[in-house]
């Protein structure tokens, strides 16, 4: 009898032992969670607009965190900026044969020379001529003459391009233009020294192109939208799911120009000289790699539909969402399987090859 008296008492026991550490850990999770706070800059930099937010336990070093962060885009922009004209980039295209650079001068052209030798050119950071007739960032946006184009054509080649050392050598006359890529590029080096400073939470969002560090502050992973094309911003046609990755997208909707009721957008097919006459409307890479990312899918887009796939059945560790022209079909990568959810019903999904295809 007293024998079941103890095991009764001490079941008890275990059971109210059991019922005050969850209460305990209850409350933990409560202060932890109350004790989140955050920081947010916005800028208009790289001729778009910057966004980050951090979250953490320290108001203060997160404040600081983001103003080195805006600091550290302004410093790469007077790197790589071709509107800049202190900037490396200018100092390569004002000379004849090239110029000595530094260090991440050097490493972002070689980064984009590899993309372009990967697309076979469909990325070409030699495209500044071409960008230079149009004129589509400007305030004075033109058509070009045909005679302006063909002319121009010639000096876009990225074979003619090399980077040795501290050295990048061009074809006379050649200039480059780093906007496919710059931003993701510098979204790379903003998330690595978040990371490195021991920031467990933040959203780099390079004007659409996104980076998270970590999870979301509700410690899931982030859900990043697809921007609908032509729709307003914050229109998403699908979602992805991602921690510590980042999600670019390209797509004519960004930048444009209409003229004679014709519309004339930023992302040119290097062998034309004319707005790439894709048929996709975005498209989007999910990648560890930003710069890449950023550099793919302007490839993409200028590349279409049938060349992109196949090439994401050759390069199955590539993550991508392919929206058609008409916006009624959408194409993933297996590998996203899980990440991805389209929520426009009105679009068919299809997945091409990728890992576990
Ligand atoms: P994105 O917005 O990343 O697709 O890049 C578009 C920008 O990259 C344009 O505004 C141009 O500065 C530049 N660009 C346009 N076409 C190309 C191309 N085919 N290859 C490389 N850069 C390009
Ligand atoms: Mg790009």
């Amino acid at each position: 009898m007293k024998k079941i008296a103890e095991v009764l008492i001490s079941k008890k026991f275990l059971t109210a032992a059991i019922a005050i550490l969850l209460a305990a850990m209850f409350v933990c999770e409560f202060s932890a969670r109350r004790r989140v706070v955050s920081a947010e800059r916005e800028t208009y930099k790289l001729g778009t607009v910057v966004h980050i937010t951090a979250y953490g336990s320290d108001k203060k070093a997160l404040d600081a965190e983001l103003d080195a962060a805006v600091n550290e885009i302004t410093r790469l922009e007077n790197l790589f900026s071709v509107n800049i004209a202190s900037s490396e980039i200018s100092k390569i295209n004002s000379s004849d044969r090239g110029a000595g650079v530094g260090a991440e001068t050097a490493a972002i052209i070689t980064e984009a020379l590899r993309i372009a030798g990967e697309t076979d050119g469909a990325f070409d950071p030699t495209i500044e001529p071409i960008v230079k007739l149009w004129g589509i960032a400007t305030d004075h946006p033109r058509v070009p003459g045909k005679g302006e184009i063909e002319g121009a054509l010639p000096l876009v080649d990225y074979r003619r391009v090399s980077v040795s050392g501290g050295n990048v050598s061009k074809g006379a006359g050649q200039k480059l233009d780093l906007g496919g890529i710059a931003k993701g590029w510098i979204a790379d080096r903003l998330s690595d020294k978040l990371r490195a400073d021991g920031i467990k939470s933040a959203l780099i969002d390079l004007g659409g192109n996104l980076s998270v560090v970590g999870e979301s502050s509700e410690r899931r992973a982030w859900r990043l939208g697809l921007q609908r094309p032509s729709s307003s911003r914050g229109e998403y046609f699908a979602i992805i799911e991602a921690t510590d990755l980042s999600v670019v997208t390209s797509g004519p909707y960004e930048r444009y120009f209409d003229r004679d009721g014709v519309r004339y957008h930023h992302i040119f097919d290097p062998k034309t000289g004319y707005p790439a006459e894709s048929d996709l409307s975005s498209v989007s890479i999910v990648s560890k790699n930003s710069a890449d990312a950023d550099a793919l899918c302007t490839a993409f887009f200028v590349m279409g539909l049938e060349k992109s796939v196949r090439f994401l059945k050759a390069h199955k560790d590539i993550s991508a969402v392919l929206l058609t022209k008409d916006m009624k079909k959408v194409y993933a990568t297996t590998n996203i399987k899980d990440k991805l959810t389209v929520e426009d019903k009105s679009m068919s999904l299809e997945f091409i090859g990728g890992r576990g295809d």
